[in-house]
């Protein structure tokens, strides 16, 4: 069987089909919807994300419901507010010419009484998310007494978000004689458990092998020590220049903290978790579905929304705990038929989970090397070089094209080139020019030499875990932050990374070290003098500071709206816990020259899409 009419449908549904502009079904569509169709039983289908579950339950289902009549027939049960919307958008798509056909979407966050009301009027589907769902029955504003149908989509995801027992208590007041259709990417111990529970003698229906991630993703892992793993992960980034990527943190903190990172540093980033309000996370997930965004830094739990299909790299910022997740994880590329990549920063002492996600997916990762400063280098020229061939021209330069020419008179056309491409290239040129290598082995300890001109450092060491202090030398005393940083590690013996965050003002500066370094920092700049001057160093109250992208280039406001807005308190705690009130009062938190800054003059800026 090779199209969907040869499958069964009707022609309302084939015309709605053609509409869309899906040609053949998909596996899973081609499987599960002759046996939906042909007779009355419950299903589990296994197939991974991307592969067209919606309509292969979708169709069926709007095919086996009475238009005519207003009762609720179908019950569509999802794990998240976003694949509740998303299912009941297609779902009116596939019934566009279904005359009648009511499907109402029920999730919380918005309004229960709005919800009621729209079913009410005669819903024969409703999509709901378990929480909402349990609650409008509870308070009898829905029927589903009636119901003949029950979709459980994403099985595996509901119960991993714990929503076990209000999916019992919703099925409970359902009919037993329904059927009940269960659609899972994996098959854990517990979808099996409710399957067994909630199913008579289900059909089983398979595609790819179970557990097994959609073939078209490519695994690859890079390893650097645990401290590298955000310049790791800029890295990455600038040597995709067209990457459209969604990145994993284990926590709702480091998924805010990487975003605001990679915002600060110029990239289209933007983060999405559960600490964000319903409004935020629609702003963010908009800004990400128009591709406004290249960068959606996600929790696990915010993610499973998402559903974005032209994705092309997946970064696992950090292994997720349970094996399982990853899969979850890297099936949000390589959708729709399209390839993608899975990528993983590991330390050293993870990679042995790689070996066991490895098990999981039947897959190998591909062991690769974060690309170093002249890889980026020349992958961004290049890109730029084809972003120009590419251009169109605008003919409003003709007007100016003479005084242009006359300027130019005397430039020769591969001087020109040159000329023009140093407008974009010299920034990455400085910013990664004498960049270290990030790569460690699996079994040495020690790490490349080479200067760190990138002491952006993990964020993680970054901020809340080290003082920043203040020192009554500055320019004005000869020191930029380069000379700053080598004399305070000289002066205190330090390593290469302990001394960060430096930023020399005119006549004071700021650096920061690890709380631990604390003590020594102080006792050693007691008394202290160089060149016949007192030098001083206190703790000062602006522990975060540093790298702070100055605000005239982005106006301040649109970095606002970039980041999906964030909450006030979280703010707080970005700019330097207390330092609010002194704001512009000691001038580390004041929009300042980059060029003093470690991250300012030297740090490449994406140009957004
Ligand atoms: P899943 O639920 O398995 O993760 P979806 O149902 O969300 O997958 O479908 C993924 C994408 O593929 C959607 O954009 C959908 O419109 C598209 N799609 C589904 N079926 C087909 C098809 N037969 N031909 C082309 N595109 C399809
Ligand atoms: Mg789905």
């Amino acid at each position: 069987m090779s199209t969907f009419k040869d499958l069964g449908l009707n022609n309302d549904l084939l015309q709605a089909i053609t509409d869309l502009g899906f040609e053949k079904p998909s596996e899973v569509q081609a499987k599960a919807i002759p046996i939906l169709l042909e007779s009355e039983t419950d299903l589990v289908a296994l197939a991974q994300t991307g592969t067209g579950k919606t309509a292969a339950f979708g169709f069926p289902l709007l095919e086996k419901i009475d238009v005519a009549s207003r009762t609720t027939q179908g019950l569509i049960l999802s794990p998240t507010r976003e694949l509740c919307l998303q299912i009941a958008n297609e779902m009116k798509l596939y019934g566009k010419y279904c005359k009648g056909l009511n499907v109402v979407a029920v999730y919380g966050g918005s309004s229960i009484q709005e919800q009621a009301r729209e079913i009410k009027r005669g819903a024969q589907v409703i999509v709901a998310t378990p929480g909402r769902m349990k609650d409008m029955i509870k308070r009898r504003l829905v029927d589903i007494s009636k119901i003949q149908y029950s979709v459980l989509d994403e099985a595996d995801e509901m119960l991993n978000m714990g929503f076990k027992e209000d999916i019992t208590e919703i099925l409970s007041h359902t009919p037993e004689d329904k059927n009940t259709w269960l659609f899972s990417a994996t098959m854990p111990k517990e979808v099996a458990r409710i399957a067994k529970k909630f199913m008579a003698n289900p059909q089983e229906i398979t595609v790819g092998n179970k557990n097994e991630s959609t073939s078209n993703v490519t695994h690859e892992y890079y390893m650097v020590n645990a401290r590298d793993r955000y310049q790791a992960l800029k890295r990455l980034c600038d040597a995709n220049p067209d990457i459209f990527s969604v990145i994993f943190c284990r926590t709702k903190r480091d998924t805010q903290k990487v975003a605001e990172n990679l915002i600060e540093d110029g990239y289209s980033a933007g983060a999405i978790h559960g600490d964000l309000s319903q409004n935020q996370r629609d702003m963010v997930m908009k800004s990400f579905r128009n591709q406004q965004i290249q960068m959606l830094v996600a929790t696990d739990v915010a993610a499973r929304g998402i559903d974005v299909d032209d994705v092309t790299h997946v970064i696992n910022y950090q292994l997720p705990d349970e094996p399982e997740v990853y899969t979850h994880r890297s099936g949000r590329t390589g959708r729709a038929g399209k390839t993608g990549i899975s990528m993983v920063i590991v330390s050293r002492s993870e990679v042995r989970k790689i070996r066991g996600i490895e098990r999981i997916i039947n897959q190998k990762f591909i062991k690769k090397e974060i690309p170093d400063g002249a890889n980026i280098c020349q992958v961004q020229l290049m890109s730029l070089a084809n972003k120009i061939h590419n251009t169109e021209v605008n003919d409003e330069i003709d007007a100016h094209l003479t005084s242009i020419n006359t300027l130019f008179e005397d430039t020769d056309k591969d001087e020109l080139i040159k000329k023009f491409f140093s407008v974009e290239f010299t920034r990455f040129y400085n910013y990664y020019n004498k960049s270290k290598n990030l790569n460690v082995s699996e079994s040495s300890r020690d790490r490349d030499g080479g200067r760190d001109r990138d002491s952006g450092r993990d964020f993680k060491g970054g901020k809340n875990d080290s003082t920043r202090y203040f020192i009554n030398v500055g320019a004005k005393d000869g020191f930029d932050w380069m000379k700053l940083k080598d004399f305070l590690k000289e002066q205190m013996d330090l390593g290469r990374d302990d001394v960060f965050k430096v930023e020399t003002k005119d006549s004071f500066s700021f650096f920061n070290t690890e709380n631990e370094l604390k003590e020594k920092v102080l006792q050693h700049f007691t008394d202290f003098k160089h060149e016949g001057r007192f030098v001083n160093v206190e703790v000062s109250e602006n522990r975060g500071g540093g790298g702070r992208r100055n605000d005239r280039r982005s106006g301040g406001k649109r970095r606002d709206d970039n980041r999906g807005g964030r909450r006030g308190d979280d703010r707080r705690n970005a700019s330097g816990g207390r330092s609010d009130r002194r704001r512009g009062g000691d001038g580390d938190s004041r929009p300042r020259r980059s060029e003093n800054s470690e991250f300012g003059s030297s740090r490449p800026r994406r140009s957004r899409r």
